[in-house]
């Protein structure tokens, strides 16, 4: 595909990444291959917006895969952050903001009765299931094709968007002994659940789950899904861990344990509790968290878990974020929604705008979704035209057509209508693809 438009900064940055990076990026789907053309290195963000190298703006839809749910640079949060920069940067201690920020997340998720910080969503799910393996004294781990919880060896089986994206082989890297110890069954099948415990009896230590998966696009769990798992989770003698690093704090209040009400043993979060800043978490029951070092014998550790600018970043933001904020969102969201649908639909595109509270996504299809290898099936060739005219429009979607996009309370009415602006022609662009 040819483009119409040029990115020369970025495309000098990329050359010089891409000598001294593999691939020129620090994490796979920041670089465009699905979509092809030249990534943008962005140099600032403000509200909605996001300012590259070339000096173009773009309206954000990606938000940081995320984090930025009242936008860039909201000025409460970079004032809570300058003040704990001007008192310094890391102790190695405990601090009061480390006991603040958990006492948010214990308030605001009944099923976290305590909490550990962590980095990354990949180090919360890691320790998750180290803990539900040091707990139940089992091995196996089942998870669901399409949802992805980090670059864990034991969980990038069938693990969504990033290899999705890539079409590579699932984990060259990861030992047959770890892989061996992965249970990867349908998304949304508990028929398939209930065969994995009678197949595997006393084995199975935990079943993770996406709460609502983002990572394969957006695909919310069947009604009863969730509530099936907790129940054959306890049924059976193992942890229910419920990876909420993407949709905590975002579909609701109380993440998506806000939306269902299910209560899960153990909880991952990540992404908007860290305000932008590498801090995420991982919490649940007070019985199986007891048995987490120093308190209990599985140990787990981090030399910036905790970091004072990090939980900083995190509390300011979360304390933001009160139901006012997610109306807000929500809104958003279903006004953008409802414009997609409609430009595709104008222009004959078979399509699915596919939703989860505030994330959503779209399916080049108008089949049913509802785990990954229906999403696999979508004209993903569609997505590359429609991205392309809208990033050439100054709009800046994920990279892929199985990532979420994500909205902020930043994202006004001028944003939406840059938004609405640019959707006929991509809509259009992407009815006239072909593969
Ligand atoms: N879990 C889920 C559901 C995610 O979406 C992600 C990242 O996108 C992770 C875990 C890993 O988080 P991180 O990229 O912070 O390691």
């Amino acid at each position: 595909m040819a483009y119409s438009y040029e990115a020369p900064v970025s495309q000098s940055l990329f050359d010089r990444a891409s000598v001294v990076t593999p691939g020129g990026v620090n994490s796979p789907v920041r670089a465009f291959r699905a979509v092809g053309g030249t990534p943008r290195f962005m140099v600032s963000g403000t509200g909605p917006y996001l300012t590259d190298a070339d000096g173009r703006e773009y309206v954000d839809l990606v938000c940081s895969w995320g984090p930025m749910i009242l936008g860039h640079s909201h000025p409460e949060v970079i004032a809570a952050v300058q003040e704990a920069v001007s008192r310094g940067t890391s102790f190695g201690t405990p601090g009061e903001g480390e006991v603040a920020l958990a006492e948010e997340i214990v308030a605001r998720i009944e099923p976290v009765e305590q909490v550990r910080l962590v980095s990354s969503g990949t180090e919360a799910t890691m320790s998750a299931i180290r803990l539900a393996r040091g707990f139940t004294g089992r091995s196996k781990v089942v998870k669901f094709a399409g949802c992805y919880h980090g670059h864990v060896d034991a969980l990038l089986a069938a693990a969504g968007s990033g290899l999705a994206t890539f079409g590579l082989p699932d984990t060259p890297g990861v030992t047959g002994a770890t892989a061996r110890d992965t249970v990867v069954l349908p998304y949304n099948d508990l028929e398939a659940v209930r065969a994995a415990f009678a197949a595997h009896p006393g084995e199975i230590a935990c079943v993770i789950t996406e709460a609502s998966p983002g990572n394969m696009g957006v695909v919310p769990p069947a009604d009863g899904f969730n509530a099936g798992l907790k129940e054959l989770c306890a049924a059976n003698g193992a942890l229910y861990i419920s990876d909420e690093v993407m949709t905590g704090f975002r579909t609701s209040k109380a993440g998506w344990y806000g939306v269902d009400g299910v209560g899960p043993d153990l909880m991952t979060f990540g992404k908007v509790m860290g305000g932008g800043f590498p801090a995420a978490a991982f919490g649940g029951r007070a019985d199986v968290m007891a048995h987490l070092a120093p308190a209990g014998p599985v140990y787990q550790a981090g030399t910036l878990s905790g970091n004072p600018v990090a939980t900083a970043a995190g509390l300011a933001q979360l304390r933001l974020l009160d139901d006012a904020a997610y109306a807000k969102i929500d809104a958003v969201s279903a006004e953008l929604r409802s414009l997609v649908g409609d430009a595709f639909t104008k222009e004959g595109v078979a399509h699915t705008v596919s939703s989860a509270s505030n994330m959503f996504s779209v399916f080049f299809t108008d089949e049913p979704v509802r785990n990954y290898d229906d999403a696999k099936k979508q004209e993903a060739f569609r997505f590359t035209a429609f991205f392309h005219s809208m990033l050439e429009q100054g709009v800046y979607l994920p990279p892929s057509a199985f990532e979420s996009w994500f909205v902020s309370t930043a994202h006004d009415e001028r944003a939406v209508e840059r938004i609405a602006a640019a959707l006929p022609a991509a809509a259009r662009a992407a009815s006239e693809a072909t593969a």
